[in-house]
């Protein structure tokens, strides 16, 4: 497993011009005094790790994602997924947890947690339909063909970025932890769901 490493000089000087767009879209938006500087804050702490927030229109994709973390030798992204355009962020506040739970995913990457059977059965989940269905549209179509063991790799990882989003969160300072921990436990569930977990 890779583990942390130093963002090269390349990688930085992206992840500066991604966070400068970020910012001119979270400067148009209208977001209140206290999300606005979370969301700054976590966008200058992911460029100084050498990560490109980047940010698309959810049109093409199969089921509209909040977002995306990927990385590869060179470079890691985190994708923001908008609902119509992608430079309009809809709600700096939904937009900020979203960014949070990838920055999560961000650093249980660097702390070595993504192995190769973690994303043996990420890809896995990722090619089966069913990840993909709205969950409210056929009950029993909503679960994923996973192992159990998969099952659990995945379900810890998305609890971790959680936590992790909560942690920086709080350590920011960011007032509304009581709406992260309902988003938090939305998406949870959502996944527990899917992936049929017991609570
Ligand atoms: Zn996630």
């Amino acid at each position: 497993m890779p583990g942390p490493v130093a963002p090269d000089s390349t990688a930085r000087a992206t992840a500066e011009a991604c966070r400068s767009e970020r910012e001119r879209e979270l400067d148009a938006a209208n977001g209140s005094a206290a999300d606005v500087a979370a969301y700054r804050a976590l966008l200058e702490a992911l460029a100084t790790d050498g990560v490109a927030v980047v940010a698309r229109a959810a049109g093409g994709l199969p089921q509209p994602l909040g977002g995306m973390f990927e990385r590869d030798e060179r470079a890691t992204r985190i994708t923001l997924v908008r609902p119509l355009r992608s430079w309009d962020i809809d709600s700096v506040r939904d937009e900020l947890f979203t960014l949070a739970h990838e920055a999560g995913h961000f650093r249980s990457w660097q702390e070595g947690w993504h192995t190769e059977a973690y994303l043996d059965a990420l890809d896995a989940l990722n090619h089966d339909p069913a990840a993909r269905a709205p969950i409210d549209a056929d009950p029993g179509a909503k679960r994923v063909a996973l192992g159990a063991a998969q099952a659990t790799l995945i379900y810890e990882e998305e609890a971790r970025a959680w936590q992790f989003a909560t942690d920086q969160l709080r350590a920011l300072r960011y007032p509304r932890l009581d709406e992260l921990a309902r988003r938090r436990e939305r998406s949870l569930a959502e996944y527990r769901l899917r992936l049929g977990i017991a609570e």
